[in-house]
């Protein structure tokens, strides 16, 4: 069977399993669907390999050969292994592809978590993975196959997309809205907040029950619209801080910097926000100490334990 042929069934196939009203094949529809869209991408390094490479740009290990006689080099793709999203992402950021990677690698972290964390709640975050598959295969057809995705996966199955797209929108919108009316007090949050999830069965779709002014004294109440599970803010805090600063810290620690937030001493909670001048849960705010000894600048953990810089301290208490 060609790729395109069985990313279009597998896609068909998840859509059915979204429309059983059984929630156990929910994982399966989430599976299906996020596989279908991996076929797509295939299809496209497929189309692009050269005619007699055996397929190269798909094969998970492309090797030189030289043609003896003429001496010219050829990549071939050698054994049946196919490219890991990891080499997808490398090889259509050499070929110049554009996909919108966030919303793809969202759509995969839901499929795990729905895989190790299975709940009959976990039904709940399914439309949001159509949606956001609707937006990937749609911007993804039209642009670099060419092709009408209404035609290509026939009427019935791209109305159960627009259909789930257009009820995950529509809810969101309620959700942001609520959101947005509280005053976050700080940017940190305020950037986090349409990212946030329930605890309890991880849909984003989340209103405001009371309050209208964050404070590490005074809460927000929250509620899902999925499972109407109530809860405070402050459960999921450190969630709306990494949703807000993850990718941020990633780079940054990655390239040998330091992460733009912590473990606050106080709370142990990770919404510590150096920009922000404290923790954003407990408000505990940590004044800027140098070493009695070397004068070198205490890092949070230091200051809060003393006036030494851990070296000084580590000697001072091998001294007692
Ligand atoms: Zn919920
Ligand atoms: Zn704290
Ligand atoms: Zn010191």
């Amino acid at each position: 069977m060609g790729i395109l042929k069985n990313a279009i069934e597998t896609i068909q196939i998840g859509l059915e399993d979204y429309k059983n009203e059984d929630p156990r094949r929910s994982l399966s529809a989430v599976r299906n669907i996020s596989a279908g869209i991996l076929l797509l991408f295939k299809e496209k390094l497929c189309r692009l390999s050269s005619p007699n490479s055996d397929e190269v740009l798909i094969k998970m290990v492309i090797l030189p050969t030289v043609n003896k006689v003429t001496n010219e080099v050829t990549f071939l793709g050698k054994g049946k292994k196919t490219v890991d999203v990891q080499q997808i992402k490398e090889r259509f950021k050499s070929l110049d592809i554009k996909v919108e990677w966030t919303l793809f690698d969202k759509v995969l972290d839901l499929r795990n978590n729905i895989e190790h964390y299975y709940t009959d709640q976990s039904a709940a975050v399914i439309n949001e993975v159509i949606s956001k598959s609707f937006i990937l295969i749609r911007d993804f057809c039209v642009e670099y196959l060419e092709e009408e995705p209404g035609l290509l996966f026939g009427e019935k199955s791209w109305n159960i997309f627009l259909e789930a797209d257009e009820i995950y929108q529509k809810e969101k919108r309620i959700c942001a809205e609520s959101l947005s009316k509280v005053d976050w007090t700080f940017e940190t949050l305020e950037q986090g907040k349409d990212g946030i999830r329930c605890p309890m069965c991880q849909s984003d779709l989340i209103i405001v029950e009371y309050g209208t002014k964050y404070s590490p004294d005074e809460t927000i109440s929250l509620t899902c619209r999925r499972c109407q599970h109530g809860f405070d803010f402050d459960e999921i805090i450190e969630e709306c801080v990494h949703e807000a600063l993850g990718t941020e810290a990633f780079i940054s620690v990655k390239d040998g910097g330091e992460s733009p937030y912590g473990t606050c001493p106080e709370c142990i909670k990770d919404t510590y926000v150096y920009e922000e001048g404290g923790c954003l849960a407990c408000g505990y705010a940590q004044k800027e100490k140098q070493c009695a000894i070397c004068h070198t600048y205490l890092d949070l953990d230091e200051a809060y334990e003393g006036d030494l810089c851990s070296y000084h301290s580590w000697s001072a208490s091998k001294d007692d």
